[in-house]
């Protein structure tokens, strides 16, 4: 599953909100726990696409330096996120031929006029870049000091 928490979920809709009427895009940044994956931030991305309201594509450039930044530490790439306006959050046919890294979770988001509408977690299931749904979780962060704030779990 993928925890995206609350507060990245909010600079997500902020972001394909912006990038609307355009596909958004970007790739984000997560710790891997066993079949766990959260995400700890966002690396926007302009969308280099030749037609950008159907199409994405990520800066390379923005993978090899956020690789480079990651290199030593215990994040990594974890995935990608793009929108489609007007459209579901599912893959299109060109997702599905574009996809190739089993590692990588696709987050696709659905956005119309007035905002996001979904969000929904993908990975590929096989090499014919057929996708299976992940389950996503949108939760407080949780902090590696102590509760979130505003927590009322008691112990
Ligand atoms: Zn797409």
């Amino acid at each position: 599953m993928m925890l995206l928490p609350a507060a990245l979920a909010s600079e997500l809709r902020q972001v394909l909100a912006a990038a609307y009427p355009h596909e958004g895009c970007g790739l984000l940044v997560g710790r891997r726990q066993d079949e766990r994956v959260e995400v700890t931030s966002l690396a926007p991305s302009a969308n280099l696409a030749a037609d950008p309201a159907h199409r994405f594509e990520i800066d390379p450039a923005l993978r090899l330096r956020l690789q480079k930044e990651l290199r030593d530490s215990e994040q990594d790439i974890v995935g990608l996120y793009h929108s489609h306006p007007d459209g579901p959050a599912a893959p299109s046919a060109t997702d599905q031929r574009m996809a190739w890294e089993p590692d990588l979770i696709w987050l696709i988001a659905a956005v119309r006029a007035d905002g996001v509408a979904a969000f929904r977690a993908y990975r590929l299931a096989d090499t014919d870049g057929n996708f299976k749904e992940i389950a996503l979780a949108q939760a407080a962060p949780t902090a590696p000091g102590g509760p979130a704030d505003g927590g009322v779990e008691t112990p």
